[in-house]
Order: C-alpha cells, then sequence, then structure tokens
C-alpha cells in the first residue's frame, strides 16, 4: 500500500468542529489510516473523526499505551497475552513487541507516550504522509504497519529519513487494531462510501477487541467474521448502492502479503430484497444452514452465516466461491429438496443475479424444451438427467444437446416451441452466459420436480427436517452463538 497515493482532505461535506481544537484528525483515503481514523472516533464517542478533538486524542492515547503495555508485560497464559500477538502481528519490530523488550511498565508507557508527542509548531515539519496535514515527526515501518523500508528508498519524501506523519495518523495508525477485525496473525479492515457502514464495523471491531483483551483468544466464540459484519451493517442501510472493499493484511517480517474482495455496489438492494420476501428469506436461510461445516468431533468449523456472507464478496484475483456456483451444487443434490425448498433457492439465484449483476433472462421456454426432453427422452428421466448435467455449464455441449432434444421431441410429434436463435444467448461463450446456463439448471430442475418427474427421492428424514424447518425460521444473518471470533491469520 502506497501511503502518499492516498491523501484525501475533502472533507467538506463533513458537519463543522464541535470543539475549538477539533479537525485535529481526518479519515483518509489510505484504508488502514481510516480504519483507525474510525476506531478514535468510535474510543472518542464522536459521531465523526473529523469530530475528534485533541483532548479527544490525548484520552484515546492512553488507553492505547495502557492497553500496549498491559499486553507487552503479560505472561503467555494471561488473557492479555492475546491482544500482545495482535500488536506483534502489526508492528513486529516496535517497543512493545519487541522480543527484548523491557518488562518494567513505567518504561515501556514513557517510551510509547512518546510516539504520540505533539506536531512542534516551531523546526523541521512537513506535511503528513497520509492526510496532508502539518507533521513534525517521522515515522517508519517499526511503527506504521504494511510501509516497506526497502520501498521507501525511493518513494521518501527527498531528504526525510522516514514518513511524515502528524499526531492525529499516528494516533490512529495505533488505534487500528481496534478498528480493524483482527486475528493472531492478520487484520481486515474497511472501505465502504456508506461512512455509517465503516462506522458500523469499527463499533464492532472496538468491541471485540476489548472482549478479546478480556477473555483472551480461547474466550472468543467462533461464528462471525468480518464479511458477516459487514454485510449486517450493508442490510442496516436500506436498499441504497454501496460498494465496499474488504482490505485483510498481515504485515509479517518476511513475507507480508494484502488479500482484497469487494462485494458489488447492489449488494444492498439484494439484501433488502431477501429481507423482505419471505421465500428468498427461506432460500438464503436454506443456503446458509447447508454451508455450516463441523468436524469429526461434533465441533463447528465453518458457521453458516458467516459462510453466506462470504459469497458476497469477490476476490480481486478471481480466486472466490460465488453465490451463484454454490447454489447450483445445492440444487443438484436431488434428493435433498422439497418442491417449496427447491422453488426458494432458484428464485434466490434468479434475484442475485437480477438485482447485483443485472442479468434477467427469460429462459421458461428453454427450459421447458430440456424438461421435456428429460421427461419423454429414449431413455429413463434419470439417465436424461444425468447426460443434460454433463453439458450444462458447457456452452457448446449444452447447445448439441438443445439441438438433439429438439429434434428428439418433434420425431416422436410433441411440440417444441423454441427455435435454435432463441437459446443463442445461453449457448455462448460470452460474458454472463455462464450464469445464465446456471440459472437455466435451475429453472430445469425446478420444472422436473413441479412436473413430479422422478429424477431423485425426497426427503423422507422427520428429524432433520425439523431441525432445517426451525433454522429456516431464524431471522436471516443472525448470530448463531455469539460474535466475537478469534480466528486464525
Ligand atoms: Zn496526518
Amino acid at each position: 500500500m502506497d501511503p502518499v497515493s492516498a491523501p484525501d482532505r475533502a472533507v467538506g461535506a463533513v458537519p463543522s468542529a464541535a470543539g475549538e481544537s477539533a479537525g485535529v484528525l481526518t479519515a483518509t483515503g489510505h484504508p488502514l489510516q481510516r480504519a483507525g481514523a474510525w476506531a478514535v472516533a468510535v474510543m472518542a464517542g464522536r459521531s465523526e473523526p473529523e469530530l475528534v478533538t485533541a483532548a479527544d486524542l490525548d484520552g484515546v492515547v492512553e488507553a492505547v499505551v495502557a492497553d500496549a503495555v498491559a499486553a507487552a508485560v503479560a505472561g503467555k497464559d494471561a488473557a492479555r497475552y492475546a491482544w500482545w500477538k495482535v500488536l506483534y502481528a502489526l508492528y513486529p519490530n516496535s517497543k512493545v513487541t519487541h522480543a527484548k523488550r523491557p518488562k518494567d511498565a513505567a518504561v515501556l508507557t514513557a517510551g510509547m507516550t512518546e510516539l504520540f508527542v505533539p506536531d512542534d509548531a516551531e523546526g523541521e515539519r512537513w506535511p503528513c504522509a497520509l492526510c496532508g496535514a502539518v507533521a513534525s515527526v517521522v515515522w517508519a515501518k517499526s511503527t506504521l504497519p504494511m510501509f516497506d523500508t526497502n520501498k521507501a528508498l525511493n518513494t521518501l519524501p527527498p531528504g526525510v529519513s522516514g514518513w511524515p506523519v502528524c499526531r492525529g495518523c499516528r494516533v490512529a495508525m495505533w488505534a487500528l487494531p481496534y478498528g480493524a477485525w483482527v486475528t493472531a496473525g492478520s487484520a481486515t479492515v474497511l472501505s465502504c462510501v456508506q461512512r455509517q457502514a465503516e462506522r458500523e464495523f469499527a463499533e464492532h471491531n472496538v468491541q471485540r477487541a476489548k472482549r478479546m483483551m478480556h477473555a483472551g483468544a480461547s474466550g472468543m466464540a467462533a461464528d462471525a467474521s468480518p464479511e458477516l459484519v459487514v454485510v449486517r451493517a450493508l442490510r442496516a442501510l436500506g436498499p441504497g448502492l454501496a460498494a465496499t472493499t474488504l482490505w485483510s493484511f498481515k504485515n509479517d517480517n518476511q513475507e507480508p502479503w494484502v488479500r482484497v474482495t469487494r462485494t458489488r455496489r447492489a449488494v444492498p438492494v439484494f439484501l433488502a430484497s431477501v429481507s423482505g420476501n419471505a421465500p428468498l428469506r427461506r432460500g438464503w436461510q436454506l443456503l446458509a444452514h447447508h454451508l455450516k461445516r463441523e468436524d469429526a468431533d461434533g465441533q463447528v468449523t465453518a458457521y453458516g452465516a458467516a459462510e453466506a456472507a462470504r459469497l458476497l464478496f469477490e476476490a480481486e484475483d478471481g480466486r472466490s466461491r460465488s453465490l451463484l456456483r454454490q447454489v447450483y451444487e445445492l440444487l443438484w443434490e436431488t434428493e435433498r429438496w422439497t418442491a417449496e425448498d427447491r422453488a426458494a433457492l432458484t428464485r434466490l439465484a434468479f434475484v442475485y443475479e437480477k438485482e447485483v449483476h443485472g442479468v434477467e433472462p427469460d429462459l421458461s421456454k428453454v427450459a421447458t424444451l430440456i424438461a421435456d426432453w428429460i421427461e419423454h427422452g429414449s431413455s429413463s428421466p434419470r439417465g436424461q438427467l444425468a447426460e443434460y448435467r454433463k453439458a450444462a455449464l458447457n456452452g457448446y455441449r449444452l447447445g448439441e444437446l438443445l439441438l438433439e432434444a429438439s429434434f428428439r421431441l418433434k420425431l416422436d410429434g410433441r411440440p417444441v416451441a423454441i427455435v435454435p436463435e432463441e437459446w443463442r444467448l445461453v449457448v455462448q461463450q460470452r460474458s454472463r452466459a455462464w450464469e445464465q446456463r446456471v440459472l437455466l439448471a435451475a429453472e430445469v430442475l425446478r420444472l422436473l420436480q413441479d412436473r413430479g418427474v422422478e429424477v431423485g427421492k425426497q426427503p423422507d428424514d422427520p428429524a432433520e427436517r425439523e431441525l432445517t424447518e426451525q433454522r429456516v425460521q431464524q431471522p436471516i444473518l443472525a448470530p448463531e452463538d455469539h460474535d466475537f471470533h478469534f480466528g486464525a491469520a
């Protein structure tokens, strides 16, 4: 992350300062500084980072230093040690995390407090690398996560031995672990055009940090994730447009990494639809229910709500599971679903494509052709279905199958209401054609089930049915246990 690419002082829309010394902090476009700035605002009880005063900064510094020092002197078995691991992951070479740090709290406190001294009114000063305000202090990698020293040789301001950072930004960069979703080795921060969502993410994480310091890593339950917290905040926004980006990073001495995932702008619209519509809620809950995973000892290894929320995020490198793909795979479990469940999952897939990707194909005719062919083809419906499944996502093979189906049905004297021109969009290799093929399969399976075509046994385990029914009646995105997971890196 290049610190100089991000200054964003365009804060004209921010409410005017509440006190004389407000304006000592700006939430910039740098995602780490921004998460820290929101944490400072939350910790200071201010609605916006720009309303934080110099006195507020003093209070936050006191808390940040006290927590860091308590963590630095804690034994490895103490609850507070979890916070030390968090700090170590972010600032591995700092005074409080160094392996040779003094175990004297007073010495550590003095050393830490020094980091946050006010900027000199006189003497040498530079524009802050993050926000552009006047800065008299120069920082480097040991206090600034993700700032690379080697790279800095080329990008540092001329004649300066590090990054000039103003007091507001220095405090923000150390309030970062309170505003980020932290694990023992990584941190995740949020950027969203809706400030309210950023604030909610920070509020949740400040609470989570307090809990972690109090209860330790082993006191954290495992049913939440940063994605789930973001998706809840997006749902709370209502049906507007708001893209989000989650930046996860590890500030390791050897191998630092950054991973970026995004939600599309219309995800809040989709969430509002799901919340307000019973069949869609059912579809969502079925999806979440079937994403839950347990290990051999019955310990939950993946929580449904968190897993479902993650499907709304797309990785920058393209290596993420999609909601559509997940629903597709579930729908092929033909022995699992009642007609109502199948209809709900199918509806969920169609509405997701319509609202998030703007894809709204009319597939009824082509789905009818395939369903007719499966029902009345030359071998058993099960055999025909297996053949369709092999071709379902491949444009070329699906094209061949459709031609064969059309020919076969006509030969048998059955009506065929569609010509090849009308299925061209589904079989071609263009973008979003794959999504259409997924939706088509969902629709074919739904039609077959509606017609009572025997393609699989219906679910007949009443206990399992009852459990599923209880789960799908819960409100969407509700916590299953509680929310403060301290996961692995
Ligand atoms: Zn600054």
